[in-house]
């Protein structure tokens, strides 16, 4: 009967701290908008679940805007599709959602505030629930690498480091050579 439940248990996939994964060209046109807009500005942005958390994906919807250092007033529809909004506080309040932000996520799935620099510092997600209520709840932000970036890295061999007197789970792939303590050779 126990092994009945662990298994049922498993094929769920369960999501155990919410996460907005933002890629860093993202980060690069949140930062470009914000070095020539210095009132408040939406963006907005698709997103789809992983089993990492809500990833935002490389495209955004500028809506028409009327924004002012304390107000962004947006002036036409915004397709349902892009289900992410972001906006930016330009001045000394950049660090926290307004009063105003917190009933202003709409039927987004998740709100991402912005600094004057175009940094991401908070993020909510939006999900919902059964009768028709939804649960607003606090993010954590995670930039992930650019899908657009080509490295060769086949000059770079990762060796494993083994401690022959541990048992092999504590073998880490990048367990660190306490002896040797971070030495780098430079030839
Ligand atoms: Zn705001």
């Amino acid at each position: 009967m126990e092994s009945l439940n662990r298994k049922n248990w498993e094929t769920h996939k369960v999501i155990y701290e919410p996460c907005i994964l933002i890629p860093v060209d993202i980060l690069a046109i949140w930062q470009y908008v914000a070095s020539r807009i210095h009132t408040e500005f939406c963006i907005y942005h698709k997103a789809k679940w992983t089993e990492e958390g809500l990833q935002l994906e490389n495209t955004y919807y500028i809506p028409k805007q009327e924004c002012t250092t304390a107000s962004v007033n947006i002036l036409e529809p915004v397709p349902l599709e892009y289900n992410v909004v972001v906006h930016s506080h330009p001045g000394f309040h950049s660090h926290s959602f307004s009063h105003a932000d917190r009933t202003a996520t709409g039927n987004r799935e998740a709100h991402i505030l912005l600094n004057c620099e175009g940094e991401p510092q908070k993020a909510v997600l939006r999900l919902k629930l059964p009768n028709n209520m939804y649960i607003v709840i606090e993010a954590k932000i995670k930039l992930i690498p650019s899908s657009h970036v080509h490295v060769d890295i086949s000059p770079i061999r990762e060796k494993q480091f083994t401690y022959h007197h541990y048992p092999q789970y504590y073998q880490y792939r990048f367990y660190k050579n306490h002896k040797d303590d971070d030495d780098i050779i430079i030839v």
